[in-house]
């Protein structure tokens, strides 16, 4: 089972460049590019006109030697096994690179969620959990939200877990509602942590985040939140792009009506506090901080070269491809990656099952302080190791990672 699709080679690519510098053994070395399980499940479904539909499901569950694989589930109509191989691989990376007990995992649909009534989405979720139900587990694998899944899919996934083991397991999925032991902060923390790491990538090069002009793609869960706390901090938001449109005001958008007016029309296209703006364009704004936040393959080989900010920090998995990295990092411009940058989403849900299982909640400032902490130790691991290393911030945190999976494999050894 050797994985050889577009996204799952781009992960190597990336992979294999760190594991060179490494010197990373040959048999670890294959152990590490091999995911430990791949399940593909079909979905039957009763959709609301009483036609039946198959969806194809998958649940990736790459490695599990620092414990429990972890990850999201999207839905989405592209999804593949390729992509959700690949997603699997970065989680592997991130929860290493965060420090947290975790392997890594992904799951996916391929469905458009957007098409489907509630109760649709309700069937198909549970259908697809009891597909999957003997691997996951609070011990075996963690789900999560990710591209169009909520808190309210989440509630849905524990409940069918739970029925089916007879008891309340809260804690075989993270990113649930308050009331069914989510935890606090943990809607936030993807965005806290993007904040984080932009805050200090500013100390490290030298500028204010107090007046930095910051550029976000995508305004959904994470774009959003990024650009709230970063306005908290003093930095001026002057360029929002979604999905449909955007808006751009060189003073400053007002990002809690901007807030406001995307929760009502879904879309920053039309804010009336700037003006329209195409993605293309925000890409090529001269600002001190770009976060694209929405999906993978953003930057691209074309448009890297017009990049003009100083920092990009990857709120979204997979935004920027390895040739447009190579162009950013030629000019000079600091890439906080993926893997590093939106971690805090997976520590927070580290937090939120460890919660879980003792039972005991914290107070939205003790995870918050946490997480400060623990975003604080992962980035300044990375920069360590990219000073060391020579190398940029996306390589040194592969090596972070790879050490950290590596040393464990090699400590456990072979069962077998
Ligand atoms: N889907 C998020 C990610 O890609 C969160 C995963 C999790 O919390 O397990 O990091």
């Amino acid at each position: 089972m050797a994985p050889n699709g577009p996204v799952f080679s781009a992960m190597l690519e990336e992979f294999d460049g760190a594991a060179r510098l490494l010197n990373l053994e040959p048999g670890i070395w294959k152990i590490l590019t091999h995911p430990k399980r791949q399940i593909a499940v079909s979905c039957p479904v009763q959709m609301d006109n009483g036609e039946i539909e198959v969806f194809t499901g998958y649940r990736v569950q790459y490695s599990m030697s620092l414990g429990p694989a972890k990850g999201g589930i999207r839905y989405h109509p592209g999804v593949t096994l390729d992509e959700v191989t690949a997603l699997a691989a970065w989680m592997t990376w991130k929860c290493a690179v965060a420090h947290i007990p975790f392997g890594g995992g992904k799951g996916g649909i391929i469905c458009d969620p957007t098409r489907m009534s509630r109760r649709e989405v309700e069937a198909l979720t549970r259908r697809y959990v009891a597909e999957i139900i003997d691997a996951i587990g609070p011990e075996k694998d963690v789900p999560a939200p990710d591209v169009n899944t909520n808190e309210q899919i989440m509630a849905w996934v524990m409940d069918t877990y739970s029925m089916h083991v007879g008891h309340t397991s809260t804690a075989v999925v993270t990113g649930k509602p308050l009331e069914l032991g989510g935890s606090l902060g943990r809607r936030e923390a993807t965005g806290r942590g993007v904040m984080i790491v932009a805050r200090e990538s500013a100390k490290h090069l030298g500028f204010d985040v107090q007046g930095a002009t910051v550029a976000v793609q995508g305004f959904g869960n994470v774009g959003s939140v990024s650009a709230q706390l970063l306005a908290g901090i003093g930095a001026r938001i002057i360029a929002v792009t979604d999905w449909k449109g955007g808006v751009y005001n060189a003073g400053g958008l007002d990002v809690a009506k901007l807030t406001d007016y995307v929760s009502l029309h879904k879309t920053a296209e039309g804010f009336p506090g700037g003006e329209p703006l195409t993605n293309e364009q925000l890409f090529a704004l001269e600002v001190d901080i770009l976060i694209p936040a929405a999906l993978e393959n953003q930057l691209t080989g074309e448009n890297a070269s017009a990049v003009r900010a100083k920092v990009v920090v990857e709120g979204a998995n997979g935004p920027t491809t390895p040739d447009a990295h190579r162009r950013l990092h030629e000019r000079g411009v600091l890439v906080i990656p993926d893997i590093l940058a939106n971690s805090s989403g997976v520590t927070a849900s580290y937090f939120e099952w460890v919660q879980d299982r003792y039972g005991y909640f914290w107070t939205e400032q003790e995870v918050n302080d946490r997480l400060e902490a623990k975003m604080c130790e992962a980035f300044y691991a990375v920069l360590k190791t990219s000073l060391d290393y020579k190398t940029d911030m996306r390589m040194a945190a592969y090596v972070v990672a790879i050490n950290r999976v590596a040393t464990v494999t090699r400590m456990r050894g072979m069962y077998a």
